[in-house]
This record gives C-alpha cells, sequence and structure tokens, in this order.
C-alpha cells in the first residue's frame, strides 16, 4: 500500500516483452530439437520470478530452473508443477522438500548422491537428478576424475533417477572463444562415459549466449537467463526486448544561479543560470553511486544529466532554460528506444555486466508494476 500513486521508484516489467524474447530463444531450441528452462534464479533476475516464469511457460518454456531449493519450493508454492530443477544449496541441505515435490536436483559428488537417495528412500520415491560435470568454470560440478566414479555410483543407486547431465560455460557470450568448444568436448566425453554406464540422460549446456549463437550445443535443454529478460549477451543483434523499466518522477524543480554548486562535496557547479529538477531515488533505490557525475536521465521524452553526486534518495537533474512539471516522468533506464538510457549503459559506465544492473533491482523499497 503506498500513499502516492505516482512512481517514487518503480520497475515495470514488460510480460509481453518476456514472452516475445522466450519465443525467439525457444523457437531457437527447438529448431534443433531442444526444450527451454527458463532461468529464473534470483527472483527472475529481479523481474519477478513467479509472474516472469507464468510469461516464460506460456511463450513456449517448458522448464524453470533456480540456484536454490528455496526457490524452487517458493515456485512449487506458487502453484508450478512444470519441471524444476535446482542446483546450488548449502552442504546441509534437506533434500526431502525436493523429492516430495517433484524437483530436481543437481548432484557433484558422491557425497551429495548419498544424501538425495537417503531423502528419496525417507519419502519412498526415487528422487530426480541432473549430474553436473565441471568442464572448465570451475565452479560447482564434478572434476572429470571424479566423474566415473560418480556416473557409476549413480547408476548403481536405485533410489534416484539420473534425469539429466549438465555443465556450464565460461565464454559463451564471446563466441569462437576457444574455451566453448574445449568445454564441450569435455562434455562429450563425459557424456561417453554414461552411455558406457548405461545412462542415456538429457544433456544440457547452453546458458543464453550458447542457446543464441551455438545451436550444436542445444542438445536436448537449453538454459537461457538473461535473454529471457531482453538483454542480449553476445556482440551480434537480436531481436530482443529490454522488459525492466525503471522510473520515477520530478518532486521539485528550482532555479540556481551560474556558479552555485550541487549535491554532496560540491563536485558540479552550474556554468550558466539553470533549473534543476529532484528525483526521489538514490543508491539506495538501486541507482549506483558510481554513476555520479556519469549518468543522464530521460525526462519528459529528452535526455538530460544528473548534477553532481547521487544521494541515498534522490539525485538532481539539469534542465537547463526547461523547466519540467511536477510529477513529470523520468526514465532511469528502460528500453533504449528514443535515446532512453539501458541498463547495459549503466553497466558499460561503471564496469560490470547489465545482470548485476537488473538483479539489483529487487529491492523492498522499489514498486513493481507489470505489464
Ligand atoms: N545456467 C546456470 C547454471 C546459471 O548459473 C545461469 C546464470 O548465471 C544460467 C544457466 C543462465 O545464464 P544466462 O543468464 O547467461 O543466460
Amino acid at each position: 500500500v503506498s500513499v502516492t500513486s505516482l512512481p517514487r521508484a518503480e520497475v515495470v516489467v514488460d510480460l509481453a516483452a518476456v514472452r516475445h524474447n522466450v519465443r525467439l530463444l525457444s523457437s531457437r531450441a527447438a529448431a534443433s530439437g531442444a526444450e527451454t528452462m527458463a532461468v529464473v534464479k534470483a527472483d527472475g533476475y529481479g523481474h519477478g520470478a513467479v509472474r516472469v516464469a507464468r510469461a516464460a511457460l506460456e511463450a513456449g518454456a517448458t522448464w524453470l530452473g533456480v540456484a536454490s531449493l528455496d526457490e524452487a519450493l517458493a515456485l512449487r508454492r506458487a502453484g508450478f508443477t512444470t519441471r524444476m530443477l535446482s542446483w546450488l544449496d548449502t552442504p546441509d541441505v534437506d533434500y526431502v522438500p525436493a523429492v516430495r515435490h517433484d524437483i530436481d536436483v543437481s548432484v557433484s559428488s558422491t557425497r551429495e548422491l548419498a544424501r538425495i537417495a537417503s531423502a528419496a528412500a525417507e519419502v519412498g520415491r526415487r528422487a530426480r537428478i541432473h549430474l553436473k560435470i565441471d568442464t572448465g568454470l570451475s565452479r560447482n560440478g564434478c572434476p572429470a576424475e571424479l566423474w566415473p566414479e560418480l556416473v557409476k555410483a549413480a547408476a548403481a543407486e536405485g533410489n534416484v533417477e539420473v534425469v539429466g547431465m549438465w555443465s556450464h560455460l565460461a565464454c559463451a557470450d564471446e563466441p569462437g572463444h576457444p574455451s566453448i568448444d574445449a568445454q564441450a568436448k569435455r562434455f562429450a566425453t563425459a557424456y561417453d562415459v554414461m552411455r558406457d554406464a548405461g545412462l542415456s540422460p538429457l544433456r544440457h549446456l547452453a546458458n543464453s549466449a550458447a542457446t543464441l549463437t551455438r545451436p550444436d550445443l542445444h542438445f536436448e535443454l537449453v538454459r537461457p537467463g538473461i535473454a529471457i529478460y531482453g538483454l542480449n549477451p553476445v556482440p551480434q543483434r537480436e531481436d530482443l526486448r529490454p522488459a525492466m523499466t525503471f522510473r520515477s518522477s520530478v518532486v521539485l524543480t528550482k532555479r540556481i544561479s551560474a556558479g552555485e554548486s550541487v549535491s554532496y562535496g560540491r563536485t558540479w557547479t552550474a556554468s550558466r543560470d539553470t533549473t534543476l529538477a529532484l528525483v526521489p531515488v538514490g543508491y539506495a533505490d538501486g541507482v549506483p553511486r558510481t554513476l555520479s557525475g556519469r549518468m543522464s536521465v530521460w525526462l519528459d521524452g529528452v535526455r538530460r544529466p544528473v548534477a553532481g553526486r547521487v544521494c541515498m534518495d534522490q539525485l538532481v537533474v539539469d534542465c537547463g532554460d526547461d523547466e519540467p512539471e511536477l510529477g513529470a516522468e523520468v526514465v532511469l533506464f528502460g528500453t533504449g528506444e528514443n535515446g532512453m538510457p539501458t541498463a547495459t549503459e549503466w553497466a558499460e559506465t561503471i564496469g560490470t555486466i547489465d545482470y548485476e544492473i537488473v538483479t539489483g533491482m529487487y529491492r523492498p523499497r522499489v514498486r513493481r508494476r507489470y505489464v
């Protein structure tokens, strides 16, 4: 409940854009005979996992992927009955709810295998697992030298069903990087070990970048995340639509004279008499303070520079001789149409990736609205 209707700090998520992006990704996957797992971890990369998951399933995804079992269970509670994979928890995780709620889990070691098998025995139902091979990212995943032992143990374990085998790429966003083929080769070798053990699970390796650029690596299932949200991880142009717009409103305008400074540290001084517009968003709402002096906003359809430092709850826009109306729309970032700033532009300015910008918008103080 809010006492205002104008946006103070508001994220608008365009679900039609999500559906468009998922249709594009899932049709590329389908062309190679693969299904699509929509990755909705981190609350749907800051867009809201439940709404994004629903839109993704409407648009052709048939699986959901999340990082933790807690995230998966939240989706089950929200009513999703679709196939779901969860891949990273702490060593004390209780696998019983995973088995009970039919959630597939990733297994990288014989220890994890033993724990999930015992949870399955307790529930009285086979657990669905995806064995993860580390092909070169060196995060989780079974090291190649331990893989035959893990595969053998999984094949012999009556309490589990080996549904999948998978891995994750380090440099898919740099098409042509030699590590992609090197990882694919290790993945193929690992699959041979599975076949030798009598297992032929579905395989999945491709994130968004590989879904877009490497149809030969689609296998039976792809796992796009960022592209679902309309952000393009590869250099080539793709018809993706950014789903998130971050908006606020003008709450105050004032004239200042040449020579007066703006905001903490007096880092910006007016070179001429000018009109300032105050916007009630700051670093507590997801505007990185490191954008200070390097950002502009889209105010009433015009790009205007932010003057001085970004504060915790506010920033100041230099409007020159124009005087915006109180309540005028301010887009902090959005689709990029008509010169609007984008999350990608923010990321490039401060030396990060747009994943971090949108994921960082999941904040209690930022209102989320769906269109
Ligand atoms: N698969 C795994 C294991 C991931 O951790 C992620 C996200 O980082 C993805 C798939 C989706 O990757 P992307 O957002 O680059 O498409």
